[in-house]
């Protein structure tokens, strides 16, 4: 209506045509969208940034605290050697021969515990194939004394794992240990030892031909402290903690323990690890 107090008669009206209208509109807004993209990525990055920040504060903590309960495990060995040490220095105390031999053996035995205390730390890169080798060869003596036979298999193409050694060599000597142990009073020992690789992880079984495990216990085995009863025999000596080690460090390293048995016929072992990616 152009104007709407004229008479009636008299009143004009104006249509107006607008035939690219939202093209109109976008093109007079096209050039704020480079800064809202741009205010998106800074936004992203800021958040980024600020995640980043802390994960590393709360690592920065851990490290902390791990630096501190190492420092203190340390002290122990050092003060107890230093005490060693200021004593065989010291001109007052006699030194009898039996003095210096228990002085000695407190060093070796201080300076062991120090360096296992290192390798504890020491988490890395470890060749699983050669490790589980050596092992084996080292039982295979026992074993053999023992009028047994050992049987190693260890395929697995890969095997780069991220482990400690000394506990990773003390899980699969836990096993062996076992398998010796617990072998079947009727027949010689037939211990097989193998690896592969299956769904990109690292296998390591356990396979003794030995007394066999039954079901009902079969669930207990990896709890601390507990032992399968067996009767009147009394010959086999332990704590019951040798499984339950070897669950809380499989588990340590990512990976998982599992056992199958047959009563009075043998018992496998069998350890998934992750592998190195
Ligand atoms: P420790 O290892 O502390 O000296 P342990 O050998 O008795 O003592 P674990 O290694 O934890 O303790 O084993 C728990 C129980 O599981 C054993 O007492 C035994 O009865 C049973 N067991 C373990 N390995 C085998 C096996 N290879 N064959 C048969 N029984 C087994
Ligand atoms: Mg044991």
């Amino acid at each position: 209506m152009l104007y709407p107090n004229d008479t009636q008669a008299q009143m004009g009206l104006l249509y107006i045509h607008f035939p690219e209208m939202q093209k109109y509109i976008f093109s007079s807004v096209r050039f704020i969208i480079p800064a809202i993209v741009f205010t998106l990525v800074l936004l992203i990055a800021f958040i980024f940034t600020i995640y980043t920040i802390f994960r590393q504060k709360r690592l920065t903590e851990i490290k902390n605290d791990f630096i501190n309960n190492m420092t203190h495990e340390f002290k122990t060995p050092i003060s107890t050697i230093s005490l060693a040490a200021q004593m065989l220095g010291d001109g007052s105390v006699t030194k009898s021969e039996s003095m210096l031999k228990h002085l000695s053996g407190i060093i070796v035995d201080e300076t062991k515990r120090l360096r296992f205390q290192v390798e504890k730390v020491l988490r890395k890169e470890l060749d699983a194939n050669r490790v589980i080798q050596d092992i084996v060869t080292t039982f295979r003596l026992k074993v053999e004394t023992a009028g047994g036979s050992i049987d190693a298999h260890v395929e697995a193409a890969k095997d780069m794992v991220f482990v400690d050694e000394m506990h990773f060599t003390n899980v699969v000597f836990n096993l062996m240990d076992n398998a010796i142990k617990y072998k079947h009073p009727d027949r010689p020992l037939q211990l097989r030892v193998s690896t592969e690789n299956t769904d990109s992880r690292y296998i390591i079984r356990v396979a003794d031909n030995g007394i066999g495990i039954k079901k009902e216990d079969l669930k207990k085995i990896f709890e601390k402290f507990y032992r399968v009863h067996t009767g009147n025999r009394h010959d086999v000596k332990g704590f019951g903690l040798g499984l339950a080690y070897v669950k809380n460090v499989v588990t340590a390293l990512g990976g998982n323990i599992h056992a199958e048995s047959e009563y009075g016929r043998g018992t496998t072992f069998i350890i998934s690890l992750p592998l190195l990616k």
